[in-house]
């Protein structure tokens, strides 16, 4: 059983014809879910407070104020917001900030968020790369300040650097940030330099082609020695899928059995408290196999 937040609302957020993160994308990760045992439950309004934890209110301010009556908007080269973004957005914080709930309290101990827009690019004050509000780290934030965690992991295997959560938690002592990314990619940060100010910042960049192997090669000599020194009480995970060798915006060259051996491996950390948030994944059929994949495992360990 794990533990899947989802809403109609999502839906809702419209980017103009053409664009990669679309609402269809919400089918293929249905499709992806068909089949296995899944805990169904609406992803609520975010509540402010937890926005508040990364992002300073003018910012919500600034991004409530520029969503449109009809039609779209734009805050940057490629990122648009519809009438329905906010709240879809705010359903994105919502559903992550729940899922840390119901595993902290161990209601479950695995859960999906299945919303869009992604929030990984998001920093500070700057949406950017698709991305609004910083949603897995408002869910790392309600996870030490909310309910007392010590000690909090996020893993972001999307193929783009999580620029956004580096940004947001460069200075949180509490959170280990891990990003393995193509690079040279957008957003181009993610360079193994980039620490963090308390050194817990660890940036993995892959070559484009480089495949699963490279990837499973790096995960087992680098990032889970450091992940099992840091001892996370809970894991979170940015999981975006356009890493798949399928997909139109990377080339990573992975396959659905890699998310699979990567995900069971991340259950193994934790406690096996893992809380996974949509990220990117722009093919829509390589998007449903991966997720059946990822979402597969955190239902096999969330027994
Ligand atoms: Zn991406």
């Amino acid at each position: 059983m794990v533990l899947v937040f989802t809403d109609a609302a999502f839906a809702g957020h419209v980017t103009p014809p053409g664009h990669p993160e679309r609402v269809e994308r919400l089918a293929a990760v249905d499709r992806g879910l068909a089949g296995l045992t899944v805990d169904l439950r609406e992803a609520p309004v975010g509540a402010v407070a937890d926005v508040l934890r990364v992002h300073p209110a003018r910012y919500l301010d600034r991004v409530k104020a520029a969503v449109p009556v009809g039609g779209w908007a734009q805050l940057d080269g490629d990122t648009f917001l519809s009438p329905g973004s906010f709240e879809a957005a705010m359903r994105a914080v919502g559903g992550i900030c729940a899922a840390v709930d119901a595993v902290v309290l161990g209601e479950a101990k695995t859960a999906f968020v299945a919303g869009r827009p992604p929030g990984h690019h998001a920093e500070r004050e700057t949406a950017m790369g698709f991305c609004l509000f910083g949603t897995v780290a408002i869910g790392a934030k309600r996870a030490l300040d909310h309910h007392g965690l010590s000690r909090v992991a996020i893993v972001d295997f999307d193929v783009h650097h999580g620029n956004g959560t580096q940004d947001l938690l460069w200075d949180e002592g509490r959170c280990m940030f891990v990003s393995s990314h193509q690079m040279p990619l957008y957003p181009g940060t993610g360079r193994p330099e980039e620490r963090g100010a308390h050194e817990q910042v660890l940036n993995v960049p892959l070559r484009a082609g480089s495949g699963g192997a490279a990837m499973r090669e790096v995960y087992e000599r680098v990032v889970f020695p450091a992940l099992e020194a840091w001892g996370p009480e809970l894991l979170l995970i940015s999981a975006g899928f356009d890493a798949h060798a399928d997909d139109p915006l990377a080339g990573l060259e992975w396959q659905a059995d890699d998310y699979r051996w990567l995900t069971d491996q991340l259950c193994d950390l934790a406690g096996g408290r893992v809380v996974s948030t949509l990220e990117g994944g722009y093919d829509l059929d390589a998007l449903a196999a991966s997720v059946a994949a990822h979402v597969g495992v955190l239902e096999e360990r969330g027994r």
